[in-house]
């Protein structure tokens, strides 16, 4: 195997650790993807497996055309989503899909969460909008996912979770958190008052 996919086999196991770890998933829940530089190919999490339990090598390896090149297991059934994102974002080099509580939390009651901090607003590109619904690992939850990202680096997919992405994967990690504390600080100010769009976003906000 490439020196290049074996890293990105790496990365990936490391950051589904790290989601069960942080919280944004729970059990098999949940799924994180990278490419692998200079080529089709893609690194994504296998599908229902313990992240605790799993190697470097039981990660997926796939092509843009969603043939499996390398890996024992079958990948995670969101691969249709994280190739239509590759697809689209030629900027995305990693992807994670989180379950995190908070931001599921606002997009149960149906709402996005609206530019209202400015450290969501750089790392995220603006406010985190609601997908439209559709079933898990359907290729209408893909498209969905694509449209409500736009150019932004976040979106959150009602009744499911939060899909974010970032140039490496460590990258869409760390944007999965970002999400995360602005549904909760959402959230709180919701409760005292009525949380309000940072002053430079107002004239696009919606
Ligand atoms: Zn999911």
């Amino acid at each position: 195997m490439e020196p290049m996919a074996m890293e990105a086999m790496k990365e990936v196991l490391k950051t589904g650790q790290e989601l069960a770890r942080r919280g944004l998933v729970a059990g098999t829940s949940g799924n994180c993807s990278a490419r692998v530089p200079g080529s089709d190919l893609i690194v994504i999490t296998p599908s229902s497996m313990e992240y605790e339990l799993l190697l470097a090598e039981d990660m997926c390896v796939v092509n843009m055309d969603r043939e499996k090149v390398e890996g024992r297991y079958d990948p995670s059934v969101e691969v249709i989503m994280h190739l239509a994102i590759y697809k689209a974002r030629e900027d995305v080099g990693g992807i994670v899909h989180t379950h995190q509580k908070m931001a599921s939390a606002v997009a149960v009651v149906g709402k996005g969460i609206p530019p209202i901090l400015e450290e969501e607003v750089f790392a995220l590109g603006g406010g985190i909008e609601l997908a439209e619904y559709a079933l898990p690992g359907t290729e209408d939850l893909a498209r969905n996912a694509v449209e409500a990202l736009g150019g932004r680096n976040a979106c959150l997919l009602p009744h499911h979770g939060v899909v974010a992405v970032g140039p490496r994967i460590q990258d869409a990690l760390l944007k999965a958190e970002i999400v995360e504390r602005a549904a909760e600080i959402y959230i709180m100010a919701s409760m005292i008052g009525s949380p309000q769009i940072v002053p430079f976003m107002q004239k696009d906000a919606k």
